[in-house]
């Protein structure tokens, strides 16, 4: 055979064995290997049943992605499944590990199929903006009917064994810990009970039963409109469940060829493949290796009880560590806990969460008044007041109280974490851990690296986020680090527009289209526009000093840049337009039609040449870790890979071109950067930095 696939026999039964580390993904060599094993086994007249296994830690995972957008080779997958489909004699899969995309396709081409009890299986192609090309749709909907398929093809989610043998994926659930004793067990009573050569593609009942229903499909699409909003994965995936049960078996596969060829060749799947790798890239930091020894973590503390105190807390108690929360105030102290503790009960509400769960977590929050209770503490995070002398004031006692080698950390959004940490004796021992709001909820985390600190200090920052489950990237000390720096570029063309014809609701239609959750106006509501606003120092200059003096400040209080009506619902509002044209005649403007090319281009251009700055600087490792940071710290759309991505995706040169353009009409804030230009020049890409 080959070096990646062995054939042996065990009496009657043909052992066929992939032994391709780390996952056996389903590479030419092992796809050459599988297709000669089973030839060989056909041909061999003692052999009267083939067992399909891997060696290793899992069943095949999946296809082999390094193969994707080079030439295809011979045997193909979908070519291979035929060959096993095709076998005279009974194939049977015998699954562990996780059974994943082409895997579970390979699988499903067998007669019968065992697993053990850990092992899982799924089909997370839509994840990477396509859908198992191989077959996979259309024959896991005759095995299972559409619903289930439907569910499994779109939602990308695996699962488990037992979950598998009762939608009948699975024939037979055998030993942990002998499987191919099992296998081969299974294998030698279907040939002694004369099973018949199982084809999934021939099955028709299940598929049989929704033929002519178009409402199924419509419901699954209606359901989940909000998670499926501009992704065209999903959709595809549907439609070719929907072709499996409407279609005979090869038309259903020659739609799914062509589907999915379209889809390896688009943009999104492009966009979702490189999120996918940059998001494996984030802890490759050049100068601090991933095994970098790192402090341990038992004892957390927090400062501010807050909106961000109490969400970063949250994220410690559900990793099962204890947090002490200290406040100023006995009020607040109060006020924070119970939204800690609404917070839970609204999860358990919703059946996400056991009510003893609430209470173990709840169990693991202590708050106190006094930053003396801090000292035991292996991790303090500060998360007061967006104030530097206030966050000074904190830190120089902070450094009298803690322990040696604790971590003092601060989640400030914008401030200098060098200047923070210049106040205690242990600079090497600070950082910024920047969470985002809410911070239960968003999985970003920008662990900001200080001029003096320590690797293992960041080491450690880095892998307890993973250990909280968020993304950590690490940045460099500026004004509002990645996200937040390369946001304010947006902000301002926003209120640029908005004074100089477009509407605050023109503004977030057209980025709300483009895929963000919302734009900029509807954020800005949702978060108070009071932020950092008072009255004694309002001077109705802006639009939104205006309207906070009207108490229009957000959401919260039933009006913004919108009203809003007793469900939250936005509309947009009369009199924030007639304030709007107000304030742009007092000033002198001319209003004029934005066109939304404009307005899409004003508010993400600047965001690109902000990210190439950032790059320039050092302050983000690679352009990728700035994508990464958007998409899980803003909610840029996955589909679109990220600002930088974009940026590449639209064209560098293009991206240039209109920079300088809007150079001329508006002004040095739209000045491209040194890199970026140079990168156009010499007709390079970040990946050439
Ligand atoms: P907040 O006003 O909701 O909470 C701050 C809390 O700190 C208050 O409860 C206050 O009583 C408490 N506090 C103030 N001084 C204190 C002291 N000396 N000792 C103990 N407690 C004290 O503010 P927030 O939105 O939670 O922001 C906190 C920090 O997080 C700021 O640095 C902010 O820039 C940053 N941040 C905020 C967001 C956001 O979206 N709100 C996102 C990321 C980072």
């Amino acid at each position: 055979m080959n070096s990646a696939v062995e054939l042996a026999r065990d009496g009657d039964i043909a052992v066929l064995t992939v032994d391709s580390p780390p996952v056996n993904a389903l590479s030419a060599q092992v796809r050459e290997g599988i297709a000669e094993g089973i030839r060989r086994a056909e041909a061999d007249p003692a052999v009267k049943a083939v067992v399909l296994h891997c060696a290793g830690r899992t069943f095949f995972a999946g296809a082999d992605i390094s193969e994707f957008g080079k030439p295809p080779k011979h045997p193909n997958l979908p070519e291979v499944i035929d060959i096993i489909e095709a076998a005279s004699k009974p194939v049977i899969a015998a699954l562990h590990g996780t059974a994943l995309g082409g895997g579970l396709e390979t699988a499903l081409a067998c007669h019968y199929r065992v697993a053990v009890p850990s092992a899982k299986c799924g089909f997370p192609e839509v994840k990477l903006g396509l859908l198992p090309g191989a077959g996979g749709t259309q024959r896991l909907p005759r095995l299972v009917g559409p619903e289930q398929a439907l569910e499994m093809v779109a939602s990308g989610n695996p699962i488990s064994a037992k979950a598998a043998k009762d939608m009948g994926i699975v024939d037979e659930i055998v030993d942990e810990n002998a499987l191919l004793a099992g296998a081969v067990a299974f294998a030698r009573k279907v040939i002694a009970e004369s099973r018949p050569l199982k084809k999934v593609r021939d099955l028709d009942d299940k598929v049989a039963a929704a033929r002519g229903k178009p409402e199924i499909f419509d419901a699954f699409r209606k359901a989940n409109a909000r998670k499926f909003r501009g992704f065209q994965a999903p959709e595809y995936n549907i439609l070719c469940i929907e072709a499996a049960v409407n279609l005979p078996f090869d038309e259903g596969i020659r739609l799914e060829r062509e589907l999915f060829q379209e889809l390896v060749s688009g943009e999104q799947s492009a966009a979702q493949r490189h999120v996918f790798f940059a998001e494996r890239q984030v802890w490759k930091i050049p100068d601090i290796s991933e095994d970098t020894p790192t402090l341990p973590i038992k004892k957390v503390g927090v400062i501010g009880a807050g909106t961000m105190g109490g969400g970063i807390s949250m994220n410690f108690a559900n990793a099962g560590i204890p947090v002490t929360i200290v406040e100023a105030k006995p009020e607040a102290l109060e006020r924070g806990l119970s939204v800690i503790r609404r917070n839970y009960e609204t999860t358990a509400k919703k059946g996400r969460m056991s009510a003893e769960d609430v209470e173990r977590r709840m169990g693991l929050l202590t708050g106190s008044l006094k930053l003396e209770d801090l000292a035991d503490c292996d991790l303090i995070i500060e998360a007061v007041f967006e104030n530097m002398a206030i966050k000074k004031e904190v830190f120089t006692k902070l450094d009298a109280i803690a322990k040696p080698g604790a971590i003092l950390a601060s989640n400030t959004s914008y401030l200098n974490v060098n200047e923070i940490a210049s106040v205690t004796k242990r600079p090497e021992s600070v950082l910024g851990m920047h969470f985002f709001s809410p911070a239960n909820v968003m999985r970003l985390l920008e662990v900001v690296r200080g001029e003096k600190t320590d690797k293992k200090v960041v080491a450690t920052a880095m892998q307890l986020g993973r250990k909280i489950g968020k993304v950590a990237v690490l940045v460099g000390v500026c004004h509002g680090f990645v996200g937040n720096r390369m946001l304010e570029q947006r902000q301002r063309e926003a209120n640029r527009l908005i004074m100089e014809g477009a509407m605050p609701w023109d503004v977030d239609r057209v980025l709300y289209d483009f895929g963000l959750p919302m734009g900029p106006f509807a954020m800005a509501d949702l978060a108070g526009l009071d932020i950092g606003w008072s009255r004694e120092t309002s001077k109705g200059e802006t639009i939104r000093e205006i309207l906070c003096e009207q108490d229009r400040r957000g959401q919260k209080t039933g009006a913004g840049f919108y009203d809003y009506d007793e469900n939250r619902n936005a509309k947009p509002s009369k009199l924030v337009e007639q304030i709007i044209l107000d304030l742009s005649a007092k000033k002198g403007v001319t209003r004029r039609a934005i066109s939304d090319q404009e307005i899409l281009e004003r508010c993400i251009y600047p965001m690109i040449n902000e990210g190439t700055k950032i790059l320039e600087e050092g302050i983000a490792i690679r352009s990728s870790d700035i994508d990464i940071v958007w998409i899980n710290g803003y909610g840029w759309p996955v589909y679109r890979g990220g600002p930088m991505f974009y940026g590449e995706q639209v064209g560098l040169g293009h991206v240039l071109e209109r920079l300088r353009e809007y150079e001329k009409q508006f002004g040095a804030e739209f000045k491209p950067s040194a890199l970026l230009e140079r990168l156009v020049a010499e007709g390079k890409g970040f990946r050439d930095l």
